[in-house]
């Protein structure tokens, strides 16, 4: 379907990004293919967009075909009590938090946490997104993808995303290497963009998610959740009450998208926090964070929703790097973009932003924080047109 074509300031939280030179709307799986598939034949960049929540881009636009899935469809494909839940499959263009809201009406337990992320379904299992003690990781059964390496439909397992913090192989095709079907992988640090960039090889058709039933969350993984709730870390809470608490801490953060404040005016988390090897982070200041980092599939369905801890890494914290390195809430501000009043981690557009302004920022907090603590900063979302 062929709509007027937008600027990407229209279609992105942080309200910045120039024209592309096409744009559509496709409103089946037959069309969304066809659309990615006649941009790979012609040799055209293509960007498969949803909510436009996780990208940065830039400034001039974007020299290709922006596709957007306007699909919305939740199916449920069997729930029983007797053999341990609901399983559903959700179009890709699907926004996330209606399966999130379905969930906590049906009594589907597995989301509750993940309420408040903006954006599409089938951008969830891209950068297996997360908070507040649960990751998408833990309840996708399957993810039906357009393989554009292979020009096929191709059903992946949960065992073959490849999940991990903030990643799967389907982020990690965005970069040069095996995942995005080159025999060759060029240096990690390199990080050379696939051909497919900035849209992963994968492009998702749909989610398929298996969810346990229930009244209650699962066990809660995040103190500061459990705090908030009452409860202590690993007891379960009313679904609706996890969910209402999740928004109001995401709230507070400027994490829950407001029109009206520009604090919320971002692409979330604008860095990954750093995993280290356990030497590394031994060099950190005491004060610094350290989290455990465990696998993303969780160890039992009954104990807490996250997987076994790795004992070779740490997981630190990007905001108290930042904040330690002198780039605290509000820092640039007033300014046409700055450090969140509200969270140290959202780097934010304040009505009249650049996409290049936000950049030197980003760029100004990656290097201060190298220089005072030698960790190097990765930015979550994905770059269009511009790099760090
Ligand atoms: C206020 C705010 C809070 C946030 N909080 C969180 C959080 O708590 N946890 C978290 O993990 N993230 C968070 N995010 C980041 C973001 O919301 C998620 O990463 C979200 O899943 C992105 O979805 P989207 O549809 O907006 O993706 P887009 O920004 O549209 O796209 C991001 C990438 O995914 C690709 N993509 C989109 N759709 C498809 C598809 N169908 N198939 C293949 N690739 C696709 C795009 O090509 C692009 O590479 C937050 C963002 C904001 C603005």
């Amino acid at each position: 379907m062929g709509v007027t074509t937008p600027r990407l300031a229209e279609l992105t939280t942080l309200r910045l990004g120039g024209p592309p030179a096409r744009y559509v709307e496709t409103e089946t799986e037959a069309d969304l293919v066809a659309a990615v598939r006649a941009c790979d034949e012609a040799g055209e960049p293509v960007l498969v967009l949803g909510g436009g929540s996780n990208v940065v881009v830039a400034d001039d636009g974007f020299p290709g075909t922006v596709v957007r899935d306007v699909r919305r469809e939740i199916v449920v494909e069997g729930e029983t009590g007797t053999c341990g839940g609901a399983s559903i499959r959700v179009a890709a263009g699907t926004p996330w938090e209606d399966v999130v809201e379905r969930a906590e009406a049906e009594g589907w337990v597995g989301v509750e946490a993940l309420t408040g992320i903006p954006g599409s379904t089938g951008a969830t299992p891209v950068q297996n997104v997360g908070a507040y003690g649960q990751e998408v990781a833990g309840v996708v059964s399957t993810v039906r993808v357009w393989d554009r390496a292979q020009a096929r439909v191709r059903t992946l397992a949960v065992g073959e995303l490849g999940f991990g913090y903030r990643t799967s192989v389907l982020k990690r095709s965005l970069w040069r290497g095996p995942d995005a079907g080159d025999e060759a992988t060029p240096d990690e640090a390199a990080r050379v963009p696939s051909r497919w960039a900035p849209t992963p090889r994968f492009v998702v058709l749909d989610v398929g998610f298996q969810l346990r039933l229930g009244t209650l969350s699962a066990p809660i993984a995040y103190p500061e959740l459990a705090a908030l709730l009452d409860v202590p870390v690993g007891r379960r809470a009313p679904l609706s009450e996890v969910r209402a608490a999740v928004r109001r801490l995401r709230a507070r953060k400027g994490m829950l998208l407001d029109d009206a404040d520009h604090d919320t005016w971002s692409a979330g988390s604008f860095f990954t926090n750093p995993v280290l090897p356990v030497a590394l982070a031994d060099r950190l200041p005491d004060g610094a964070p350290r989290y455990p980092v465990r696998s993303p599939v969780p160890e039992s369905t009954t104990g807490p929703s996250l997987g076994a801890v790795d004992p070779t890494l740490v997981k630190t914290s990007a905001a108290w790097l930042i904040e330690h390195a002198g780039f605290g809430r509000g820092f640039g501000l007033p300014g046409p973009v700055g450090v969140s009043t509200k969270h140290s981690l959202a780097l934010t557009n304040r009505g009249d932003g650049t996409t290049a302004a936000l950049l030197d920022l980003a760029r100004t907090v990656r290097d201060g924080v190298r220089e005072r603590f030698g960790v190097v900063l990765e930015p979550e979302p994905v770059l269009v047109g511009v790099s760090l």
